[in-house]
């Protein structure tokens, strides 16, 4: 924990161990990349994955995030996983279940040699298995792909659950209260509309998860 990274409002919801940042990593697939840009702030969703104690993020070459990032610019990449909607006797102690982690540092880019295995990570942290089974990148794919590895070192979690706190006055009032879970699970598969030769849906799909 850092001085930027100690929780002060509702220091109640802070998780502080590896499995807690870990944990709300695994479950996240998009991340929000906040950084200066020019004097002025800009907070970009992109693809995240974890790979060991370190976040990567993908992109083109060409794009401004990724070409910023890998200059070194301080970034703040954030997740959030909504996990419910609380339905408290008022608006103003109506609130969410969360689960959200905040990192800090700068970017480093992942070495050339170090690309596709790097690449192989993000594929196998959301959906595993997948890699093998396709065509190996092109040396054209790979040149128009920045990875970037941001360190988990300077973190912190916040999780928020449990029933509404309502204060003792509004117990009585006419209305629901309580928790409205929100759940993020795949659906029934698309096939797409030029899909050749009928290969099955894949079987290692019963092992990918989400949120
Ligand atoms: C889905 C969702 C809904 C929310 N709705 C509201 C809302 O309506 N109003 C509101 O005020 N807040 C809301 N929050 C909480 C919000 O994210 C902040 O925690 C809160 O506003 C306090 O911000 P702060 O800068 O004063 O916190 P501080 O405690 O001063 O922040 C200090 C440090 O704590 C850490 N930190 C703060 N917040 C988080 C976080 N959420 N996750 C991980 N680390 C964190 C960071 O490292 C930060 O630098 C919501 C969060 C989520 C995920």
């Amino acid at each position: 924990m850092s001085e930027r990274t100690r929780i002060r409002r509702l220091p109640e919801k802070a998780a502080s161990t590896r499995a807690d940042l870990e944990a709300v990593l695994d479950a996240a697939r998009v991340a929000h990349v906040a950084f200066v840009h020019d004097g002025s702030p800009v907070n970009i969703p992109t693809a995240c994955a974890r790979d060991q104690d370190r976040l990567l993020l993908h992109g083109s070459s060409g794009s401004r995030m990724m070409r910023e990032l890998a200059a070194g610019v301080p970034v703040c990449v954030t997740v959030t996983l909504l996990d419910g909607m609380v339905l408290a006797r008022s608006a103003f102690e109506s609130s969410m279940h969360y689960r959200s982690a905040m990192v800090f540092g700068t970017a480093t880019p992942v070495a050339a040699e170090e690309k596709v295995a790097a690449l192989r990570a993000m594929s196998e942290a959301w959906l595993p298995g997948r890699w093998a089974t396709l065509r190996p990148p092109t040396s054209r794919e790979l040149a128009a792909t920045l990875v970037l590895a941001v360190p988990l070192t300077e973190w912190s979690v916040k999780v928020s659950d449990g029933p509404p706190e309502d204060p003792a006055e509004d117990l009585d009032a006419p209305v629901w209260a309580g928790v409205l879970p929100v759940l993020t699970r795949y659906g029934e598969p698309v096939p797409a509309p030029d899909l050749r030769g009928g290969p099955p849906f894949p079987a290692e799909a019963a092992t990918w998860s989400i949120g």
